[in-house]
């Protein structure tokens, strides 16, 4: 690799990483910025997911991560567009809404009404007769359903699309593993890889599951852990479902144009132990099955796992370091980080270039002392 300089050096390749790069490039096109990464690591959360833009099912109070997470479902369509025209890629993106079948969710069901409610939610209830009609794939026994408006995209084509847009905005896209950095104790020199050392004038840490290890060779310590999940994907038609399905326990999300359907997920405090176990999608789909029966016997396309980054308190770890006057943090987007990746990539390069108005202290890399 050539020895340069960098203005600001990206470390970790999936969607946060590449969303920040993007952003950045798009506000001032001069920068020198690289991206550091594996881009097929097997475990990345980004290549992972399900897709699911769902901050109304997946929040129940309405804090500064629900709000966060609802501008950030709001910026998708525009942001889509704006990453297609850059990117060359196209990246499919329903805004049809997630339905909750009253078989899915039960006693959670009077909480969620409620909640959409309170929050003037975009939501409607279909009656178990309407659900008949409406939806005839549904197994006879769902009952009633709760529909709410919110999104889904193909994660894969994303992380795909923030790729090639960022290299072709001007990203160096490095293809290395940071074991260390040079430093001293205010400021980050370089980054020092496999494939060399990269000095840059600013360093973001967005490496996901693995941004504690990188963390403590900084000396710091970074309270997060990877959590598994196993997922699915099968081979079923587009017409069968329009909308992604909640359950607590399982969901269902169409990735539509031919793709199938994925079915989630697990979610597994077990390190970094990569291994998909036959019994336990099995399981998943047999549940899933119990909602959209023709799932019973599609064919299976492919099983995974993938690695959640998850600070302790959940929230997401964003901005400027209270240690290193060079070093932002972007990383803990934990079950959310598809959702977040647009509303997050404005606010990280505001504050990396100085520009943001309003720090989020529940979202502070200060409440660590990181
Ligand atoms: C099973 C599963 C289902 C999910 N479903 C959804 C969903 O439906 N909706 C949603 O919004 N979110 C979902 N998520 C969460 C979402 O995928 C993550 O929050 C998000 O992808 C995190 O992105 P990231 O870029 O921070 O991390 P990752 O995608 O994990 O990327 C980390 C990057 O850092 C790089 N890296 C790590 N260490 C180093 C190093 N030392 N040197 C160089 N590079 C390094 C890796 O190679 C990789 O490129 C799901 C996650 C999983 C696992």
């Amino acid at each position: 690799m050539e020895n340069q300089r960098f203005d600001i050096v990206i470390v970790g390749a999936g969607v946060i990483g590449h969303s920040i790069a993007f952003r950045l490039l798009r506000t001032e096109p001069g920068l020198k910025v690289a991206v550091v990464g594996d881009p097929v690591n097997s475990l990345m959360a980004s290549r992972a997911a399900a897709g699911m833009l769902a901050p109304f099912c997946e929040c129940d109070q309405a804090d500064q991560f629900f709000d966060f997470c609802r501008a950030s479902l709001e910026k998708y369509p525009s942001f889509i567009q704006e990453l297609q025209k850059v990117s060359e890629v196209k990246v499919p993106l329903s805004m049809a809404g997630s339905i909750m079948p009253y078989k899915a969710v039960e006693d959670q069901w009077d909480n969620r009404l409620a909640f959409f409610k309170d929050q003037d939610i975009p939501h409607e209830v279909w009656t178990a007769d309407a659900v008949k009609s409406r939806l005839p794939y549904l197994a006879e026994d769902c009952g009633p359903v709760l529909w709410v408006e919110e999104g889904q995209i193909n994660n894969r084509r994303l992380h795909d699309a923030l790729t090639a847009a960022s290299k072709n905005l001007g990203a160096e896209l490095i293809e290395g593993n940071v074991s260390g950095f040079m430093h001293d104790d205010t400021r980050i020199e370089c980054a020092v890889t496999d494939v060399g050392d990269i000095e840059s004038e600013r360093f973001v840490l967005a490496s996901g599951s693995w941004s504690q290890q990188l963390a403590s060779v900084l000396g710091v310590s970074l309270p997060m852990k990877p959590i598994k999940g196993q997922m699915c994907r099968l081979r079923v038609e587009d017409n069968k479902l329009p909308y992604t399905v909640h359950g607590f326990l399982t969901y269902i999300a169409p990735w539509r144009e031919g793709s199938g359907f994925v079915i989630g997920s697990t979610m597994e405090d077990d390190g970094f132990n990569p291994v998909v176990d036959e019994q336990v999608i099995r399981t998943l789909i047999n549940e899933a099955a119990e909602i959209l029966p023709c799932l019973k016997n599609a064919d299976l396309i492919e099983s995974w796992s993938g690695m959640r980054p998850a600070a302790e308190d959940q929230m997401p770890i964003m901005g400027k370091s209270a240690r290193y006057a060079n070093l932002f943090y972007s990383t803990g987007h934990f079950r959310n980080g598809i959702l977040q990746t647009p509303n997050q990539a404005d606010y990280m390069a505001d504050s990396i270039l100085g520009n943001l108005k309003d720090t989020i202290q529940e979202f502070s890399p200060i409440r660590y002392g990181l």
